[in-house]
């Protein structure tokens, strides 16, 4: 066997294992195998990359650069990798996705370099005789401008996220008109090229796309961010299959699209579970902010202490614990285990109601409560668990807000109306751990902190929930 079909073979065990690793890491008990099979599939591509390299001659320098880029990639991944919280995740995503933006943009480049312009004159010679030059020319075009948007896009969504720029949206006048102008004119021009493949229409395009880029995430508020960056994650995928099909590599085609439509597919699940439009979020048009509050009265909100909540626990016989990011925030995941188990060990039925976009990114709550190793079987999903409130006695809402708003649900003229929300007030005893009586994400005010039934635990959740462990 040649080590060129060798690697192809590798590479068609690399996408399957890049398949597997997608299967594995849809449900937490399989997602650390999965990662392992994503490791093992990377792995695997890498060698047979390199193989196929030497094969078809590559030069000494070439080699050595590709060392270079390998250990220098590696180091940054892994040094940021150890480094990020949690909450920080999203704008790492950001950042990463620009480099697969920006790598998609070299690749056509370089395409457009070695055949178009003639530095390979044998490759353009072959593609000449396939007949599939005019393939090549729309290949190069529509990768560079596919990553060139995602690695403007991907930086804005960094800046916004990690609070380096402002996060309020952008409102030029006549945004809608500019995207699809853009648009437009990418369509006209990629036509253009096809025909008469000039090196300034490629450069006009590249300099459209990272303006477009910029102005698509920047039109949007900090508040959607998360699901934009799950949208460039999908747009780099595709960025990643156009240098693939540029550089006729299957497996780059195949990885590209698996990104590309989970991506997709992740951002369609969290708009659906915030209730918002898909279309105008690809689109990059709803920059609606929510406002900052309103001027109803609610009435007064009552506070209770450790105590009486370690009293309320002991007497219970059933307890929900609804989190939210504000457990992320204060690490209070390794607490509410321990008081998971301290009451199971006292026979209260003890189970997780996880509202699908808690935190600041879908699995958020499911990843700290698999580090803090609360057991799968009681962490339940939104839909699995909002029957059961009603024969609850207590709920613990640790640092959620938005996700258990009643207004949702009463309040058409919320700004979240519409989202599916945990229905904790239907518990007989609703305790809210937080530290003020600030809103939430979407900047909206909670009647629930108001309700009969409900009190407040001030304070940073994980020193709260450890003021309850000691009483218990
Ligand atoms: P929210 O972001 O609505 O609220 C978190 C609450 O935690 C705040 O009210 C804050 O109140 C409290 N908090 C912060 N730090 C602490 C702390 N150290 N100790 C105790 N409490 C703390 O949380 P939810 O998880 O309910 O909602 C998630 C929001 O994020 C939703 O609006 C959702 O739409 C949005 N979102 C989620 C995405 C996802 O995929 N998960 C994607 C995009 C958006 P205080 O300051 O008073 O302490």
């Amino acid at each position: 066997m040649t080590i060129e079909s060798t690697a192809q073979a590798a590479y068609l065990v690399a996408a399957l294992l890049f398949i597997l690793a997608l299967a594995g890491l849809s449900k937490h008990e399989s997602a650390k195998l999965g990662n392992t099979y994503g490791i093992a599939g990377m792995a695997v591509a890498l060698v047979a990359t390199v193989a196929l390299a030497i094969d078809r001659g590559i030069e000494a320098i070439g080699l050595i650069l590709l060392g270079v880029a390998m250990v220098v990639g590696a180091g940054i991944g892994l040094w940021r990798a150890r480094r990020v919280e949690m909450t920080g995740m999203p704008e790492l995503i950001a950042l990463l996705h620009s480099f697969v933006g920006l790598a998609a943009v070299l690749v056509g480049w370089n395409g457009y370099l070695l055949v178009e312009g003639g530095a390979d004159p044998a490759e353009a010679a072959l593609l000449e005789a396939q007949g599939t030059l005019g393939i090549h020319h729309a290949e190069v075009f529509i990768g560079v401008f596919i990553g060139a948007v995602t690695f403007t896009g991907s930086i804005v969504a960094y800046l916004k996220l990690s609070a380096k720029i402002s996060s309020a949206p952008l409102m030029l006048p006549g945004k809608n008109a500019l995207n699809i102008g853009a648009l437009v004119a990418f369509f006209a021009l990629t036509v253009w090229f096809v025909i008469d493949p000039q090196l300034w229409l490629l450069a006009v395009v590249t300099a459209l796309a990272l303006l477009l880029g910029w102005h698509l995430v920047a039109s949007i508020g900090g508040g959607d961010m998360p699901v934009v960056v799950s949208m460039l994650n999908s747009y780099s995928g595709w960025a990643a299959a156009a240098s693939g099909f540029l550089l006729e590599n299957d497996l780059l085609i195949i990885t590209g699209a698996l990104v590309g439509s989970s991506g997709a597919y992740l951002s369609y699940i969290m708009c659906r579970a915030m209730n918002r439009s898909f279309i105008s979020v690809i689109a990059g048009g709803f920059g609606i902010e929510a406002p900052s509050g309103d001027d109803t009265d609610y009435g007064e909100h009552r506070e209770v202490n450790a105590e009486q909540v370690a009293e309320l626990l002991t007497s219970a016989r059933s307890v929900i614990i609804t989190p939210g990011y504000g457990m992320a925030v204060a690490q209070a995941q390794y607490g509410v285990a321990e008081l998971t188990r301290k009451l199971r060990e006292a026979g209260v039925e003890v189970r997780f109601g996880i509202h699908p976009v808690a935190g600041r990114l879908p699995g958020h709550m499911n990843v700290l409560l698999a580090e803090a190793k609360v057991p799968y079987d009681i962490v339940l999903e939104m839909d699995e668990i909002n029957e059961d409130f009603p024969d609850t006695d207590v709920v613990l809402v640790i640092g959620a807000n938005d996700t258990v708003n009643p207004a949702a649900e009463d309040d058409p003229t919320s700004p979240i109306a519409g989202m599916p929300v945990l229905r904790v007030w239907e518990a007989d005893n609703v305790i809210i751990f937080k530290r003020s009586m600030a809103s939430g994400y979407a900047g909206v005010q909670n009647p629930l902190f108001f309700r009969e039934n409900s009190a407040m635990l001030f304070g940073d959740a994980k020193d709260r929930v450890e003021d309850i462990l000691r009483v218990l």
